[in-house]
């Protein structure tokens, strides 16, 4: 990646989550190719039920990029009336295939579905998505599992820009197990060693919670929900969330003012999103390794 640091005009740092996206591809394509021959090609699977617009463009931009990074992958679309044993019997399918070694369900599914049924089907080797209960019980226990992209991907944006965590005080904003709660646990972990508050809908005057932060992660889904008030001089802030509003998609942050405070700051778009894809490809290498199909990591491999 290229060493140049980008300021924003009121001097943060911006992390640059498509430089960085960019960057793991190309890794991972030089991790692929040097395998050499002999080796299946590394397979993603997507399946997507319905015709949601947004859902289908998530869905091409992680197959393109699968492309690049040397993998192959493959899709299964459902109608949005698909039944319940449509779906399961798609899981179990891409399951059972020794060629597929990632499985992603694009979520959200229509609401006839039984969402938790369906991640149940996962083997947890291929939930490169990191959602199901056996990943979310391994990030619990720190064992070798799946994490979910998107907190993954903060993580990644923290360790390229040398972020400092540890005793460092960070406020995730936003609970959910896609989210927020993973990505509190990854900040409280042993070597990453931050102090964490959750904050959520409910939590009383978030500006006092998140002027005290080193770190905020804004992953509420709520347009411009942190302003220059909530920022203490120098404090980094990333955004996940994405809004569709009138004026188009709009972060958690309202990035013209906060960059005149933070020390460093995601750009919306073009910084938290493409690192979800980079970790999605990630975790689609590792499930090929986890389960057998091509060797051990190389030593250099930070892994999770
Ligand atoms: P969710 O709706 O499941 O959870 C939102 C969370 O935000 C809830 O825990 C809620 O308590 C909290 N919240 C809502 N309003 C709040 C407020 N005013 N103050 C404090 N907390 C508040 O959403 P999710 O699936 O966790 O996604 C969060 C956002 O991140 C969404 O906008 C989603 O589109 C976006 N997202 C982005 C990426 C990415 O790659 N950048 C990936 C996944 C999700």
């Amino acid at each position: 990646m290229t060493t140049e640091i980008e300021r924003t005009p009121g001097g943060a740092i911006i992390m640059n989550g498509a430089a960085l996206r960019d960057d793991t591809v190309l890794r991972l394509r030089a991790e692929i190719e040097s395998m050499g021959l002999g080796y299946p090609t590394v397979c993603l699977a997507t399946v997507l039920v319905g015709d949601d617009k947004p859902s289908q463009i998530y869905v091409r931009t992680k197959h393109k990029k699968a492309a690049e990074a040397g993998m192959t992958s493959t899709h299964v679309g459902l109608a949005i009336d698909a039944t319940q044993a449509e779906v399961e019997d798609t899981v179990r399918t891409l399951a059972a295939d020794p060629s597929v070694h990632g499985i992603l369900v694009q979520l959200p599914l229509p609401a006839h579905l039984d969402t938790e049924a369906v991640l149940d089907l996962v083997p947890a080797a291929k939930d490169v998505d990191g959602l199901t209960e056996a990943s979310m019980g391994r990030l619990m226990r720190g064992r070798n599992g799946h994490v979910p992209c998107t907190p993954k991907g903060v993580m990644r944006l923290l360790e390229r820009y040398e972020i400092p965590t540890v005793g460092k005080k960070a406020v995730v904003i936003g609970r959910s197990s896609l989210v927020g709660l993973p990505l509190a646990v990854l900040f409280a972990r042993k070597g990453v060693d931050a102090t964490v508050t959750l904050a959520h809908s409910r939590t009383t005057d978030l500006v006092e919670v998140c002027r005290d932060a080193d770190i905020i992660v804004g992953a509420a889904g709520m347009a411009r929900l942190i302003t220059a008030a909530h920022v203490k001089p120098g404090a980094t802030v990333i955004d996940v969330g994405v809004s569709r509003t009138e004026s188009g998609i709009v972060g958690d942050v309202d990035f013209d003012s906060v960059q005149a405070v933070a020390g460093a700051i995601t750009p919306m778009p073009g910084g938290t999103g493409p690192m979800t894809i980079a970790c999605l490809l990630e975790n689609t290498l590792e499930a090929a390794r986890m389960l057998g199909a091509i060797p051990p990591a190389p030593a250099t491999n930070k892994g999770r």
